[in-house]
């Protein structure tokens, strides 16, 4: 089988990697939808942070704008030997006992994590549970973390924004942070093949995310587990990393993919800036149980 996509990045096609009010992005499913048609997007995938729950929204708002394609999906952050990984997931069933229960373990645990860290910042800092808890603002229906405890700091008048807060207290290198709870990278392949879906490693080679990326032999021991593909066209993998992931897929025959990142104006990220080609995403929708919708 062969990928159209594979040696250079595609001109059209689906922007598969878009995040929503739903975990950190600015806009609504409706917005992305409405900007993917003005674009001339053939279709979009909405891949928010550990959840589903921005699905209903984004299928009844690409049946009201008219841009039939669009994939459901979800990027979860993972952990493989300290290498945080994102990983997206796609075209499942929301309903699997066992993915409901990877997501649920995950949540349960970072709510705990979360707590413990205000905790610790409450005894010589002005902030409460309650305060962090009163900055998740609806339409954030993502478990509360570190942008909502710098949020509180900054209506404490601790700090002027949420960045200085990232830059100080909430920092990963601050003595009150506490690495964020996330299942293996070999637990979300096993979950997302057990609720029917197709796992893709989003930018596996960005350096700015991370010091240490995957080896190839962590990617090759996910790929016998039946991981689908590796995200290639991102902005954060410099060529000479889009080069070694090109050559891991072409070895293992494996999906290449492209995505934005979009975040709204959350991030400089351009709607459509990267793309995946129509093969492919056909070929995702093949492979997942869930239709693609509106085809
Ligand atoms: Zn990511
Ligand atoms: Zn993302």
């Amino acid at each position: 089988m062969t990928h159209v996509g594979i040696t250079a990045p595609p001109a059209v096609g689906w922007d598969i990697h878009c995040h929503t009010v739903f975990s950190d992005g600015t806009e609504t499913p409706l917005t992305l939808l409405e900007q993917a048609k003005s674009r001339g997007l053939q279709g979009v995938a909405i891949t928010d942070h550990d959840t589903t729950a921005g699905w209903p929204d984004a299928e009844t708002a690409a049946t009201q704008v008219g841009l039939p394609l669009l994939l459901r999906g979800t990027e979860i952050t993972a952990d493989d030997c300290r290498v945080s990984v994102h990983m997206l997931a796609f075209q499942y069933d929301p309903d699997n006992a066992q993915i409901r229960e990877m997501f649920a373990n995950t949540r349960d645990a970072r709510l705990r994590r979360t707590k413990r860290m205000v905790e610790h910042i409450a005894e010589d800092y002005p902030i409460t549970w309650q305060s962090v808890q009163a900055q998740a603002h609806e339409g954030l229906r993502t478990t509360i973390g570190r942008p909502h405890i710098a949020d509180a700091l900054v209506a404490a008048g601790v700090y002027r924004t949420r960045s200085e807060a990232f830059a100080g207290v909430v920092s990963t290198s601050s003595k009150y942070y506490i690495p964020t709870p996330s299942p293996t990278t070999h637990d979300v392949v096993g979950a997302v093949k057990a609720a029917g879906g197709v796992t893709v490693i989003a930018h596996a080679g960005d350096l700015s995310r991370n010091r240490r990326l995957l080896s190839d032999e962590q990617i090759e021991s996910l790929i016998a587990e039946g991981l689908d593909g590796l995200e290639v066209w991102h902005r954060g993998n410099p060529p000479q990393q889009r080069e070694r992931l090109l050559a891991i897929a072409t070895a293992h025959d494996l999906l290449v993919t492209g995505g934005s990142d979009w975040h709204g104006k959350g991030k400089p990220n351009e709607l459509g800036e990267n793309l995946t080609d129509e093969a492919t995403v056909r070929e995702i929708a093949r492979r997942g149980v869930l239709p693609l919708f509106g085809a």
